[in-house]
């Protein structure tokens, strides 16, 4: 059987059990050199063979897993596999193989970097909605995709893979609709011990990050600002289906 498994943001306590059990028997692992921390690896059997994906293609990746069958394999991507995890092109080879497949969803960065801002994404009156996108690169966005055009909701945003452009994208954000004094802030290495996390706006935030070029997102909306207003889930005066209101 082959495993896909989100191996957590970085800190190895961050792995689900269900991926931490499956690493424990494994006989291969394809682990994604570049993002996924290595001390994850010290979980394998002494008898795993660990491969780091960094320096292979699509099919050297599917190639291995086709030539261990029966055995137990792992292939290991950073965060959670379902957000910029390059997973479904394997699965669609593995389908046309007719070899087996479950996927383990694990902790993405976006998790981790809102617990290191200890920020709530979805606020009552200030945003429900996050947007989850990135800059074009070379991989390309969707025209109606382009980040001017998301930037009109003014929604909570949370920017993948788009540090090394940050002032490009805090112009984007800017010319589409957020005022530059919107919060906005950096998580470089969420979950890791060099994480860190620097807070500004839309317009001071390309001078206060521009040393960090890797490995961070970038974090944007009034969910970054001072206290609001409270949830109604919680509040004394609303009823809902697990409790009666008390005011
Ligand atoms: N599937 C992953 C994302 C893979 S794309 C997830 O769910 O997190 C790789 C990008 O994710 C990086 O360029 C960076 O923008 C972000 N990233 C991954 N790990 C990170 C971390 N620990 N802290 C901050 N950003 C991270």
């Amino acid at each position: 059987m082959i495993y896909f498994i989100g191996a957590g943001p970085g800190a190895p306590d961050l792995i689900t059990l269900r991926g931490a059990r499956l690493l424990s028997k494994a006989d291969l692992v394809i682990y994604a050199g570049s993002l996924v921390n290595p001390e994850l690896l010290t979980l394998c059997p002494p008898t795993c063979t660990c491969l780091n994906s960094a320096s292979m293609t699509l099919e050297q990746v599917t190639d291995a897993m086709q030539a261990c069958p029966g055995e137990t394999i792992v292939r290991l991507h950073t965060g959670d596999p379902s957000l910029y995890g390059a997973i479904r092109e394997q699965m669609e080879i593995l389908d046309r193989l007719g070899l087996p497949y479950e996927v383990v969803p694990g902790v993405s960065s976006m998790s981790a970097a809102a617990a290191a801002l200890r920020a709530e994404y979805t606020l009552p009156s200030v945003s429900q909605t996050v947007i989850i996108s990135r800059m074009a690169g070379r991989t390309p966005v969707p025209e109606r995709e382009q980040i001017r055009s998301l930037a009109r909701h003014r929604t909570t945003m949370v920017l993948f893979l788009s540090i090394a452009m940050l002032p490009d994208l805090c112009h984007e954000l800017i010319s589409g609709g957020y005022p530059p004094d919107t919060p906005a802030a950096v998580v470089y290495k969420a979950s890791w011990p060099e994480e860190r996390v620097i807070r500004g706006t839309l317009s001071d935030l390309p001078e206060k990050a521009a040393d960090i070029r890797k490995t961070a997102l970038v974090l944007v909306g009034d969910f970054l600002s001072g206290p609001g207003e409270r949830s109604r889930l919680y509040d004394p005066g609303f009823t809902h289906a697990y409790r009666e209101a008390t005011e």
